[in-house]
């Protein structure tokens, strides 16, 4: 029976507290059965459209690869040692706790110490990084010249952790690296530039930059290019400022590719940059870890939120990436968990360059256990030990989740990712799941009364969350429109 709203209000004038009382019941009632409602329909939807034939994933075209490395396979070189390394390199790695190579660097390194160009279809946490970084470090040692080496990389985090890696790596052999990247201080780079560092760690957009207009600066001496997660490089616009950086160095060069996948694009710069490569892949089955526990939640649009705090109650102490679409869902979201109590921090690209780093750190260092960020931190970063990966956003395409959900059950250690499904996400999520090959198990939701005491509880954080995002947002305009355009180079939106 439906009653109008005037009709109410007369009644609960009228009644008495009791009356009242089982008016709020039945609008509390209502509102569980049009929860209800709507999650059955979600749940109708998806078991709808599983029916239908999903979309496929376009993939590009495949080239020949030499040799693809099945890790389950012996690997080809067991130690350090017989690859045949300086002893001060074998120190480094051994202070590293590097017990035997990984197949890529069993397979890749051979080839790279005897000079060949590489192409290397690897992902973060493969050991790409040393298996590029041996053989340049290995050279070095013989030639001892500055500006021996330039590793480009698509993003400022991960120019930062491929230094580290050479820093670790040579670090009983003197070297001197440096990391060149948007949104830090030109002159103060020049000036690290003039250093003659052996090993450059840049973002294409920022070293070139260096290189038009640094007096003094050249490449002219270069013997190692690497182009790190190459199909993020073009996918981010850095086209052409490669093409100008690949015009302005020797071609007498040695030239490492590597890649998640090998596309069209990918292809045509390997033709223009690299000569007479080995192609080294390493097998799918690498990256989509038995260890890994995926599942899915079915929420509704408005109770996001809820069901988010409810997995971060259930996880407490773990260590978390929850991933989102936009730098704006991170921000709000972190402010979010913190408002409820939790320790989380965020990594967008709308924060400046010291604010990323100290929430890498912060996470890295394990003072806060949540890591909230966009697609920006779903694939390069080096993150070790995340226990759960919680899509809030699910991702606009399958690839990124790949990526997203390998940041968990990474060198054997077991892990779980949890996708939040709203009835807005089935295509892209159906997408996402045909690509995998299977159905993601649905967790069950918490029981009714659990989710409506914390929801609560989680609106009015959120309304404070969203008060404050405008704030940052506010501040950040006002910043940009006191003239402070920061120079970075491009990443996410
Ligand atoms: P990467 O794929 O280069 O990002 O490396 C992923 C992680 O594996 C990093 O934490 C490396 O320090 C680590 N790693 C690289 N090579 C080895 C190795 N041979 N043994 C153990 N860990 C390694």
């Amino acid at each position: 029976m439906s009653v109008s709203v005037g009709g109410v209000t007369k009644k609960v004038k009228k009644s008495k507290n009791n009356d009242a009382k089982a008016l709020a019941e039945k609008i509390k009632r209502n509102a569980l059965k049009q929860q209800e409602l709507e999650k059955s329909k979600t749940s109708q939807a998806v078991d709808a459209a599983q029916t239908e034939p999903a979309e496929k994933e376009v993939v590009e075209v495949e080239t020949k690869v030499d040799t693809i490395v099945d890790p389950d396979a012996p690997l080809k070189f067991e130690t350090f040692q017989e690859l045949k390394l300086i002893p001060e390199l074998l120190e480094s790695i051994q202070n590293m706790k590097f017990t035997k190579p990984t197949p890529i660097q069993s397979e890749a390194i051979p080839h790279a110490l005897a000079g060949k160009d590489i192409i290397g279809l690897a992902q973060t946490g493969s050991g790409k990084t040393a298996a590029f970084a041996i053989p340049i470090l290995q050279a070095l040692w013989d030639a001892q010249q500055p500006y021996f080496g330039l590793v480009l990389a698509p993003t400022r985090e991960l120019a930062y952790q491929i230094k580290e890696t050479f820093d670790a790596l040579g670090s009983a052999m003197g070297l001197r690296s440096i990391c060149i990247v948007g949104g830090m201080d030109m002159m103060d780079q020049a000036r690290d530039l003039m250093r003659k560092p052996h090993i450059l760690v840049a973002t294409p957009g920022r070293i070139m930059d260096h290189l038009e207009h640094t007096k003094g600066f050249s490449l002219k001496n270069l013997k190692y290019l690497v182009m790190d997660e190459a199909d993020r490089l073009l996918d981010m616009d850095f086209g052409p400022a490669l093409d100008k950086i690949l015009k302005i160095i020797p071609t007498q060069r040695t030239t490492y590719l590597f890649s998640a996948t090998m596309t069209n694009k990918i292809a045509k710069l390997q033709r223009a940059s690299l000569h007479n490569p080995v192609r080294v892949a390493v097998s799918d089955k690498y990256q989509t870890a038995d260890n890994l526990v995926q599942s899915m939640m079915l929420v509704s649009d408005g109770y996001k939120n809820t069901f988010l705090i409810h997995l971060l109650n259930e996880h407490i102490g773990k260590s978390i990436i929850i991933f989102t679409r936009t730098c704006a869902h991170t921000q709000r979201t972190t402010l979010l968990a913190s408002i409820l109590g939790f320790s989380a921090v965020p990594l967008h690209g709308q924060l400046t360059q010291a604010q990323r780093l100290g929430s890498l750190n912060k996470f890295k260092s394990g003072k806060a256990n949540i890591l909230v960020a966009t697609d920006v931190a779903s694939r390069g970063l080096d993150i070790p030990s995340v226990d759960l990966v919680i899509n809030y956003d699910i991702p606009t395409d399958s690839k990124a989740y790949i990526h997203r959900v390998g940041r968990t059950a990474r060198a054997g250690r077991s892990g779980k990712s949890v996708s939040l499904i709203t009835q807005y996400d089935l295509e892209m999520y159906l997408r996402i799941e045909s690509v995998l090959g299977k159905k993601l198990p649905k967790d069950p939701s918490p029981p009714k009364d659990v989710l409506d005491a914390l929801h609560v509880h989680v609106d009015r954080a959120s309304a404070e969350a969203i008060r404050r995002t405008k704030d940052f947002h506010e501040k950040r305009n006002e910043k940009k429109r006191g003239g402070r355009g920061d120079n970075r180079d491009r990443e996410e939106r």
